[in-house]
């Protein structure tokens, strides 16, 4: 088969079952096709993309969150290169219709996905997996609560068809491993308890996950407005567009290529 683009990828965390670095190849269009039919692009990446394009074979499963994004940022730049065009952008400096500054301007931006940083924790802290609540924490609740950075498997259950309001619940419902008093077998139990939680402890559960695992690849870029020079910033989650360049992006990524060539060459003459 093959592989159009490789390059090396290192893990921001460390794991028992799989090394620091590994290869990380462009998908090809048979990838693509599966995951353009399929509706949930976090599972066709987990179970059918992700393991043909690492080498060497890892346990996908058990990839904390914040190595999936950064994984599906690098697979997105070695297939697709690494420009994306956003349809809009807020721009703190533009002045708006009631001649207030901050404005949302809606037109096309190219941006460059590398460019987008990355949060650690400052001063080479180690990074948190576990945070443990206790009955301080909260103010109803009488309980300690065990709870874990998600993991890929843990993605896969964010899948479960509950109605909308439960739905929310889920991905927070994953991340807890244990409720001191109560044996939960199942994360539909685990949502039950949330959904009858006050919502001020809930709040609670919900900002300790956020304080202590907001890691990783921002969902926010910062840019020098094209309109006025000012600040400006525009969100690109990593969702089905994010694996859809337009036209332009694909005409860009080949201009950067051929320059590079150029470079490569005249560097070996
Ligand atoms: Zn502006």
């Amino acid at each position: 088969m093959p592989l159009l683009m490789n390059e090396e990828h290192t893990f921001l965390y460390t794991y028992e079952n799989i090394p620091p670095t590994v290869t990380l190849s462009s998908y090809t269009t048979g990838m693509e096709q599966l995951r353009v039919s399929s509706d949930n692009l976090n599972k066709v990446m987990i179970n059918s993309i992700l393991p043909q394009v690492i080498e060497p074979k890892i346990p996908i499963k058990e990839l904390y969150e914040p190595d999936f994004f950064l994984l599906l940022r690098h697979l997105r730049i070695l297939t697709w290169g690494p420009f994306y065009t956003t349809g809009a952008w807020y721009c703190q400096d533009c002045v708006n219709d009631d001649g207030l500054k901050g404005k949302l301007v809606f037109k096309d931006k190219q941006i460059n996905l590398a460019e987008i940083p990355v949060i650690r924790p400052d001063n080479d802290e180690e990074l948190k997996t576990k945070v443990i609540l206790t009955p301080d924490d909260f103010i109803f609740l009488d309980a300690t609560v065990d709870m874990h950075l998600n993991k890929c498997k843990d993605i896969l259950l964010y899948d479960i068809k509950l109605p909308k309001d439960r739905q929310d619940l889920v991905p927070i419902a994953a991340s807890i491993s244990h409720v001191s008093g109560l044996d939960f077998v199942d994360i539909r139990e685990v949502v039950d308890w949330l959904y009858n939680l006050s919502p001020a402890d809930a709040d609670t559960i919900k900002f300790a996950y956020k304080d202590a695992f907001s890691i990783g690849l921002s969902s926010k870029y910062n840019f020098t407005c094209p309109e006025c020079g000012g600040r400006a910033l525009c969100s690109v989650p990593v969702n089905d567009a994010y694996f859809r360049p337009s036209r332009s992006d694909l005409q860009e990524w080949k201009k950067l290529l051929r320059a590079q060539k150029t470079n490569v060459q005249s560097n070996k003459q």
